[in-house]
């Protein structure tokens, strides 16, 4: 056995699927990744794994890719967890950590999913992939496809961010601006399949991405030494880091690694101007509409219909946790306000959780003693357009010399 891998499961009606080759969905929907868990107990511990280079690789027998391939890597992973005590007593917390993501490659946590994925795929023999982005994805998949030498090609709404347009151009993709929005992306890799032959890499449409999300789980639990916080708050788009997460906590409970099997609680964070899965958690619903007039600056956030959408579902409602919507309009000052109390470089989807953060602190859901995990997303660099053009970001010259 060259991986611990047993076999794919289809999320929606649990049909078994072979392990070893391509796959995309199964009836329109994800796929799941298992593991012979009882094996890797017996194969590796902790303690092994706490000697191992601090990247995603380390959970190598909790990944798909055979332990003998090389994997298509640029050091992603064991970002740091940052205790940010200036802003916990602003929000009166007692303790606020933030999970640092804007330190990856490409300045965001979707290196995690492209290196698995990307890994997976060039193994398994692909030569052309192509995916849908909102912003941070295309950049990332063209910076891991350019490292396998396999052809990318990323379609993105006309609106996405400069710097998000620029990665797949320097990186060497082939990139196309759209007249609409991600799921509108989308359609054009679907139709474009099968004159193209490209394999679609998009969020949950291949089963791989999910399982390098899933390492965001694991870190926080070896992070913290084998135990997990009271409340994860994760800005939520197409949904693979927090289903990957919640799969990542299980895994590590069946393994018998944590210290304590108290679950966080999942805080489901999206902006207003696109929150579909607020929208059907409140309604009580297994499944998501799709999000009308989807408009929103925090532009990970902005995916009005997801394929993934029961999984987040599931997840959060497991987790005893919540799905909330932030305000727009605040978007910039808590990117300012949040980066300025810690030194961390917040994005504006991660911002839209600061604004949930403190919503639910106030209203007593949260509590002060609680042990909170923000995960920050992606760096601020990336998104000039968050910021308002007015703000008086640098002050005319002044000469400060005492006359
Ligand atoms: C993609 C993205 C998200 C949403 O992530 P999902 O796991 O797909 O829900 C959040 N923040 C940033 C910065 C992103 O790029």
């Amino acid at each position: 056995m060259n991986s611990f891998v047993t076999h794919l499961e289809a999320a929606i009606d649990g049909t078994i699927l072979p392990a070893g080759q391509l796959h995309g969905m199964h009836g329109g929907r994800p796929i799941w990744v298992r593991y012979d868990l009882a094996a890797i107990r017996a194969a590796v511990t902790p303690d092994v794994i706490a000697t191992r280079p601090p990247n995603l690789w380390r959970y190598r027998e909790l990944l798909p890719l055979p332990l003998e391939v090389e994997p298509v890597t640029l050091g992603e992973g064991m970002s740091p967890i940052l205790d940010c005590p200036r802003l916990a007593k602003s929000l009166h917390l007692e303790r606020l950590l933030v999970k640092d993501e804007s330190q990856l490659p490409t300045g965001s946590f979707k290196s995690r999913g492209m290196a698995v994925a990307v890994s997976m795929a060039k193994y398994l023999g692909v030569k052309r992939l192509a995916l849908p982005t909102a912003g941070n994805a295309g950049g990332s998949a063209a910076a891991y496809a350019a490292r396998a030498d396999i052809e990318c090609y990323v379609f993105m709404p006309e609106d996405t961010p400069a710097v998000n347009q620029m990665e797949p151009y320097l990186f060497g993709a082939k990139a196309y601006r759209v007249n609409g929005l991600i799921n509108d992306c989308g359609k054009l890799v679907r139709d474009g399949m099968e004159k193209m032959g490209w394999f679609d890499l998009s969020t949950l449409k291949e089963p791989y991405r999910l399982e390098g999300k899933k390492t965001m789980g694991l870190e926080i639990a070896e992070q913290l030494g084998w135990r997990l916080p009271d409340v994860i708050l994760y800005p939520t788009g197409g949904g693979t880091g927090l289903i990957g997460m919640w799969k990542a906590f299980q895994e590590l409970k069946e393994l018998g690694w944590l210290k304590s099997d108290k679950m966080p609680r999942l805080i489901s964070c999206q902006a207003e101007g696109c929150a579909p899965i607020v929208k059907a958690f409140e309604a009580g619903s297994r499944f998501a509409e799709l999000f009308p007039n989807a408009r929103t600056i925090a532009s990970g956030l902005r995916v009005p219909a997801a394929v993934g959408d029961f999984m987040m579902i599931d997840a959060i409602r497991a987790s005893n946790g919540l799905a909330v919507a932030g305000r727009e309009a605040t978007i910039g000052e808590w990117m300012r306000r949040t980066s300025s109390a810690t030194g961390i470089s917040v994005c504006p989807e991660t911002a839209v959780c600061f604004d949930v953060l403190e919503k639910l602190i106030t209203d007593g859901t949260v509590k002060r003693s609680d042990e909170v995990l923000v995960f920050n997303t992606g760096a601020a660099q990336k998104y000039l357009e968050a910021l308002p053009p007015d703000l008086p970001r640098v002050e005319k010259e002044k000469s400060f010399t005492q006359r």
